[in-house]
């Protein structure tokens, strides 16, 4: 139960999309099933379960439509899947998920590495996906979600203009999201640089900013995501053992890992609803499923008895 007296934060798991994109196995649709219902039942609210992506480039996701119908079956989960184009958007309008999340790149390197188009071709396709959801009957229209990546830095271009970013956001703003999340998708942010951020972007579009998605590669992930959620964002992207992670931003880390994030909440005293000793033990589907896959996390390694000083009791 989430405690109302409690400062919250919404943790939303991303491995089977994320982490399972840049796994170097394949991992069956029954374990997916499998790691699925054990993050749920960790207590985790929002799992983004897949991508809409075309069959050739995403081999991995082929099974994306039995794998939402499964999650869209637990009671109270809401089921997030990424889109990379509005093709990938048509389809998980069908597929009945509750949130879409477009990714779009403030850098134009990356935005076309990525999805293969400018920054603004991404943009009209948010917005035309907007029109296709708004056509739909009220109660069948997903959240759609702007996922700004390279927000901090791109490991083609260098650095990002924040005044860049903001005009993105803007973008998205109009085209219709109904949410956005800064994205450091090249893992190069530093914890003054997503305070800054997200109190620019903040202003130029009020609560529609509400996320961030964090990369591990510079160290510096847990560090950002503090600095995030005292500049008011309330919900954050993690993978479980910090699979995955950008094709085009290599680095020992991807994500940061969700147990990492609970555990640091945890001590903060802010409520997520999850608990962490579940969510550890969702790591053995991981172990078991995708054999050879390195796992990362500090609160894994840690022995129980220091995991029992966290905030549970505070
Ligand atoms: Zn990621």
């Amino acid at each position: 139960m989430v405690d109302a007296t409690r400062e919250t934060a919404l943790v939303s798991e991303v491995g089977p999309r994320d982490g399972l994109q840049m796994a170097a196995g394949r991992m069956a649709t029954a374990d997916k099933l499998a790691w699925i219902d054990a993050l749920a039942a960790a207590g985790l609210r929002e799992i983004e379960v897949g991508a809409f992506g075309p069959a050739k480039a995403l081999p991995m996701m082929a099974d994306i439509e039995a794998v939402v119908a499964h999650a869209l079956a637990i009671p109270g989960l809401t089921v997030a899947a990424l889109a990379p184009n509005l093709k990938g958007g048509e389809r998980a309008l069908a597929a009945g998920v509750h949130k879409i999340t477009l990714p779009v790149s403030v850098s134009r390197s990356h935005s076309t590495a990525n999805v293969n188009k400018p920054p603004e071709a991404a943009v009209a396709e948010l917005a035309a996906l907007r029109r296709l959801c708004d056509a739909r009957p009220e109660g069948a229209r997903p959240a759609i979600e702007g996922g700004l990546s390279t927000a901090f830095g791109c490991t083609i271009e260098g650095a990002v203009a924040e005044d860049a970013v903001v005009r993105l956001a803007a973008m998205l703003a109009e085209a219709g999201a109904d949410a956005m999340g800064l994205a450091d998708t090249a893992g190069m942010a530093h914890p003054r640089q997503v305070a800054r951020l997200v109190a620019r972007v903040s202003a130029e579009v009020g609560p529609l900013l509400d996320g961030v998605h964090l990369h591990n590669a510079n160290g510096l992930g847990l560090a950002n995501a503090c600095a995030a959620f005292e500049a008011g964002v309330r919900t954050f992207d993690a993978s479980l053992a910090g699979l995955g992670g950008c094709p085009f931003a290599p680095g020992p880390s991807g994500n940061i890992a969700t147990e990492d994030l609970v555990h640091l909440f945890d001590l903060m005293g802010v409520e997520t609803g999850v608990d962490l000793e579940k969510l550890l033990a969702a790591r053995d589907v991981l172990a078991r499923a995708l054999p050879g896959e390195p796992l990362h996390g500090a609160v894994a390694a840690l022995p129980p008895k220091l995991r029992a000083v966290s905030g549970r009791a505070a």
